[in-house]
């Protein structure tokens, strides 16, 4: 059971400690950060464990850290789907994939939400298409997992904060093994 887990966490010890780009905490520190969000919103294991694998695809994908400031979209929701999906059921899955479709369609839905952006996620919302049109929006929220992947939006844009504690990754290694596909 634990094998998965423990490949998980050794990615996260071999590429996680690198800055998330543009923002002023490390990979590992925002995506911890994001499962804490998760976990004082009293989400489901599936969902915590979603948040605190979101990004994941930037550690696997083969591009070059700094893809983003030339104007490449990494697609890096989808690259962590095609893996997740294989080890994990779609509560975890597609909200990850979703990740980048949330942040499209609460730009076009809720007038606020563009002002609570980080720069560096202003600027990778045109890379990734701006936001959502009418069409889209009504598609987006007809998909199961539409409102687990605005969840878990709000989690990833409440996990860039310079020195919060969180817990460990291994705090969430029960969250993990119970979100697993079985
Ligand atoms: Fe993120």
């Amino acid at each position: 059971m634990s094998g998965l887990v423990d490949e998980i966490f050794q990615v996260f010890r071999e590429y996680g400690s690198g800055q998330y780009l543009g923002e002023a905490v490390s990979m590992t520190e925002h995506m911890l950060q994001s499962a804490y969000a998760a976990e004082r919103d009293g989400a489901a294991p599936t969902l915590v464990t979603a948040a605190l694998l979101h990004d994941y695809g930037h550690f696997i994908h083969d591009l070059p850290e700094d893809a983003a400031e030339h104007g490449i979209d990494t697609r890096h929701e989808e690259v962590a789907h095609a893996f997740l999906s294989e080890h994990f059921g779609p509560e975890v899955a597609e909200p990850i994939r979703l990740h980048v479709a949330a942040k499209r369609y609460l730009c076009a839905v809720d007038p606020s939400y563009l002002g609570e952006l980080s720069p560096a996620s202003v600027h990778s919302l045109d890379l990734q298409g701006g936001p959502y049109s009418p069409a889209e929006v009504a598609e987006f929220e007809a998909s199961p997992y539409a409102n687990d992947a605005v969840r878990l939006r709000r989690y990833d844009d409440a996990g860039k904060v310079a020195g919060l504690r969180t817990p460990d990754l291994e705090h969430y290694r029960p969250d993990l093994e119970a979100a697993r596909r079985t």
